[in-house]
């Protein structure tokens, strides 16, 4: 990655966790907006131009609950009935039984499951929010519950265990508050192993890898730049990730999305050698390496010791756009099972599903129960 332009020191002066920007950039910045509007081409399709963008908050809109008329996957009933409250329900309820019979529960196939682990040792990989935890408006308050943490840590006993978030490491740590866990935070740039030794034999500690490093001034640099550029929108919230930063679309209006999305995109056009992508009520900006939950994946099963299909079922259960890149590699390796959190039909590459984090914990639960009662049995 030498050769990755990390803005010019010149630009920023590092000191007590501080940045600040020069103000010829600021100036730059405010001459664009002043102009364009985010009307800025990019020119690479990295930061979009203004119909993906707005493609992209109809997307979020699209996939934030609750509403009673979410339909990421489009319909495909073109009849007149479409202005038929009565027939718009049965085509809703149509979409979801097809999608359910083609991503069924994960709770109803555990034996399938239990069945595709024999002689395999199961690897678990968990997204945090959406997952473990429920999205609520401050991201900073999404607590997981007693009950879901001492599900994850039974989990845990008896079979490696990952949590792979976009957060940031040590602030997803501070919420799950379980040593015996790999923690993989800014979308999987930043890894490390288990502080605690468990009985996994194959455990190895101190696995510690941070493929995006270098860019951590520029990130830092475009967190101050983001949150004095987008101050005047109400609610807007940006979160800094160590390798990469979210904007947070929750406590906004709606009415002010489309102008956030521009703001963001705006400031991200000084930036080629970082990328835009969006989640649930959230942008995200990442540094353009190819690294992602699919990568950090496979980088934890290597690191565990299990780089041959036959020996190790991974199952990774995550609710988020960015988890599919984890799904996809399960999916292409024929190897494992994805199962997204939803509770409405969505375009994904998981094999299966499950509603809601509360069901999670029950799908936890289950596979520790009938593991522990499986080694028993075995005299283990
Ligand atoms: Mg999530």
């Amino acid at each position: 990655m030498a050769n990755q332009n990390v803005a010019s020191s010149s630009e920023m002066k590092l000191g007590n966790g501080c940045v600040t920007i020069s103000m010829n950039k600021l100036q730059r910045l405010n001459e664009i907006h002043n102009i364009g509007g985010g009307g800025g081409g990019d020119g690479d399709g990295r930061t979009g131009t203004g119909t993906r963008m707005s493609s992209w908050v109809e997307s979020m809109r699209a996939s934030s609950p609750p509403r009673s008329n979410n339909k990421t996957i489009t319909t495909t009933n073109n009849n007149n009935n479409n202005n038929n409250p009565a027939s718009v329900s049965q085509t809703q309820n149509h979409n979801q039984n097809s999608w359910i019979a083609s991503h069924p529960s994960a709770l109803t196939m555990l034996e399938e499951i239990k069945n595709a682990s024999k002689g395999k040792q199961i690897v678990m990989f968990l997204d945090y929010d959406g997952t473990l935890s429920p999205i609520v408006e401050d991201p900073d308050r999404a607590f997981m519950s007693d009950k879901m943490r001492f599900a994850v840590k039974t989990v845990a006993r008896y079979f490696p265990t990952a949590i792979v978030s976009g957060r940031c490491r040590d602030k997803v740590y501070d919420f799950v508050k379980l040593p015996e866990l790999y923690y993989a935070g800014s979308h999987g740039m930043d890894i490390k192993g288990p502080t605690k030794i468990t009985k996994q034999k194959k455990i190895k500690n101190a696995v510690m890898y941070q493929p995006a490093a270098e860019f951590s001034p520029m990130i830092d640099e475009v967190y101050t730049i983001l949150v004095e550029e987008t101050k005047s929108i109400p609610g807007v919230r940006v979160e800094h990730n160590k390798f990469c930063l979210s904007v947070h679309f929750r406590c906004v209006d709606e009415n002010n999305w489309d102008a956030l999305a521009d703001q963001v995109k705006v400031v991200l056009t000084e930036y080629p050698k970082l990328k835009l992508t969006q989640g649930r009520k959230v942008l995200e900006i990442r540094p353009t390496i190819k690294w992602d939950k699919g990568k950090a994946l496979e980088f934890l099963l290597e690191s565990l010791g299990y780089p041959n299909a036959n020996q190790v079922l991974p199952l990774y259960i995550g609710d988020d756009q960015t988890d599919e890149d984890a799904f996809k590699v399960l999916r292409d390796r024929g190897q494992g099972f994805g199962i997204l959190v939803s509770k409405f039909p969505k375009e994904t590459n998981a094999t299966y599903s499950l509603q809601e984090p509360s069901e999670v914990k029950d799908f936890l639960r289950e596979l520790a129960k009938w593991k522990r009662v499986f080694m028993r049995r075995d005299g283990r």
